[in-house]
């Protein structure tokens, strides 16, 4: 039985990612995400990883190339403060990179503003005005049907930086 569109999809703001999710990449990169056990009050990293499942594997390909860098060419290690969605993309704070890390990071970032937050696909995703969200049209449509928006502002353009570099 596949499971309806509509009630997949996480509040957003509320859930974070699938907690299996989390668990696979903090056990993945456990020096990356050493903070992950902090409470609230020492860490962001105390909420968890305040995204879609969608941007799993963005967030894995990122950690496997900061952590390589690490291990293999003496790179500062990277510690995750906080991951999160933020304008409908996503924000990965550390405490402290060198100049290719912060490429990196930013580069996942703007990479998730072309990836459907609930699924991963690249396919037509849209972003909304207003309150963004990036999704693909399945999900656009779920994540409206679930709000009860009949017309959604769609922008087409991607962020600044998309739009910037992308186009
Ligand atoms: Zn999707």
């Amino acid at each position: 039985m596949t499971k309806p569109v509509m009630y997949s999809y996480r509040t957003i703001g509320i859930y974070s990612m699938d907690k299996k999710l989390q668990d696979k990449l903090y056990k993945k990169y456990p020096k990356i995400f050493k903070d992950r056990n902090r409470s609230i009050r020492e860490s962001c990293m105390g909420w968890g990883i305040d995204t879609g499942n969608g941007w799993y594997k963005i967030l894995d390909i990122l950690c496997s190339l900061l952590q390589w860098d690490t291990d293999e060419n003496k790179y500062p290690q990277v510690v995750a403060s906080q991951v999160k969605e933020k304008y409908g993309g996503l924000r990965f704070y550390t405490n402290g990179e060198n100049d290719t890390q912060h490429g990196m990071i930013k580069f996942a970032c703007a990479l998730s503003e072309l990836t459907c937050e609930e699924c991963g696909s690249m396919t037509d995703v849209t972003q909304t005005s207003g309150w963004i969200v990036t999704l693909c049209p399945e999900h656009m449509k779920a994540y409206n049907t679930q709000r009860g928006i009949k017309d959604t502002k769609k922008t087409d353009k991607h962020s600044k930086y998309v739009k910037q570099n992308f186009n």
